[in-house]
């Protein structure tokens, strides 16, 4: 039985707008001591299905339908003080912002104690303990002097470690990290994530690790799910997706990377951004953005189904949701992967693979036009500038 098993699980935002469909028909599960990636750009429905899973969507949004089970139990039909005791003990989440994370009026130390006091029933000498040893492990120099100061009198980084301390505070078994470095410099990001990482393994914790970023995948996951407009797109391992993308927004998503010694002026991009989720597009939802899309494509909705097989997969490792598995589509999807040095590790990926996508305008021009209505996008927005900033740092269901 797997830690985490999540069925079917579909949120909706019932908004003036409309009603947004953040999270559409999700399965996935996460092995005990695992780290499993979601990636996706803004709104692709990474961080209301976080949320999802603590209970924690709030007004107009709703859990409309699906499972969530966590060592067995649904905690979808859970009371709410069931749920507590789950969070934090069982389950703890690190959001993106450390600083509306952390209490400015608490020392960080006493926040720290205060969680293990809560959920472990330690008094409060034992509890003064285990922060400060806490605070150690995650590379808070001085801890016990720390332990005092208030979260003003810590960088962004160190704030971001505290938060990381107060998660692991109650040794739990699923760590919930989204966009943890999101508001870090790259030397910082990279020391905590390796903090993380050693942490993870020492507690044997298992992680769901959000992010928009695949080089940060690489580094520190086992397997991954990316996903588009609130669902799953492709299900991999780290190698198989570096090394085999299956879906076109995969390819997309990899062809993005700035990668050492290219030579290109400019990166690949993906063209158009993540569709309004109130008015989802027909068909494969991807479709106005991809370079192989057909005219069936902008009608029927492909199923994730194993790549080789074309079989439906239930919680599968690896499946890819693309009309060209099913045998739907006239052309084949014609990117290249180039991998140069097999035998790297995928923490590498600027070293070791490249995709060789069509440009989407030019695919366009050679094979069947999509219906005049399909408004496909223009070509020239760079995905990396996708992300809402504010968004990023304030929002918790920004998906
Ligand atoms: S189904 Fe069509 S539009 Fe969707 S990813 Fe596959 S080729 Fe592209």
């Amino acid at each position: 039985m797997a830690l985490l098993e999540v069925e079917d699980l579909t949120v909706k935002f019932y908004t003036e707008e409309g009603v947004v469909t953040a999270v559409d028909g999700l399965s996935f599960h996460i092995e005990r001591g695992e780290t499993f990636g979601v990636v996706g750009e803004s709104g692709a429905g990474k961080s209301v299905t976080a949320l999802s899973v603590l209970r924690l969507i709030e007004e107009p949004g709703r859990i409309e339908s699906g499972t969530v089970r966590f060592d067995g139990e649904d905690l979808l039909s859970m009371s709410e003080s069931d749920v507590r005791d789950v969070r934090g003990n069982d389950i703890a989440m690190i959001f993106q912002d450390a600083q509306t994370a952390l209490n400015p009026v608490y020392t960080v130390g006493e926040q720290i104690a205060e969680a293990v006091r809560h959920h472990l029933d330690y008094d409060d000498t034992a509890a003064r303990k285990r922060a400060i040893r806490l605070l150690d492990d995650v590379g808070i120099p001085e801890p016990a002097a720390r332990y005092d100061d208030y979260p003003h009198e810590f960088s962004g980084g160190m704030q971001q470690r505290v938060v990381i301390a107060m998660a692991l505070s109650c040794d739990p078994d699923l760590l919930i990290a989204d966009e943890p470095t999101t508001a870090l410099d790259v030397t910082i990001e990279a020391k905590i994530l390796d903090r993380l990482e050693h942490l993870a393994e020492e507690y044997d914790t298992a992680i769901q690790l959000i992010t928009h970023d695949l080089g940060v995948i690489a580094e520190m996951c086992d397997r991954v799910m990316v996903m588009y407009a609130g669902r799953a797109v492709e299900k991999a391992t780290v190698e198989e997706l570096y090394y085999d993308p299956k879906h076109p927004y995969t390819v997309g998503l990899m062809s993005a990377i700035p990668r050492i010694g290219d030579e290109q002026d400019r990166l690949q991009t993906i063209p158009g951004t993540m569709p309004d989720l109130v008015e989802v597009p027909s068909g494969c939802s991807f479709h106005p953005r991809c370079p192989f899309a057909e005219e069936v494509c902008t009608r029927k909705q492909p199923a994730l189904v194993d790549p080789d097989t074309g079989d439906a997969v239930g919680l599968s490792d690896r499946a890819a949701a693309c009309l060209a598995y099913t045998g739907d589509l006239d052309s084949e999807l014609d990117y290249e992967v180039e991998v140069t040095g097999r035998d790297a590790p995928p923490s590498e990926p600027q070293s070791n693979s490249r995709i060789h996508a069509p440009d989407a305008e030019q695919h366009r021009a050679d094979s069947d036009p999509l219906p005049a209505d399909s408004d496909p996008v223009g070509s020239d927005t760079d995905l990396l500038d996708q992300d809402d900033p504010d968004e990023d740092t304030g929002g918790q269901q920004d998906g």
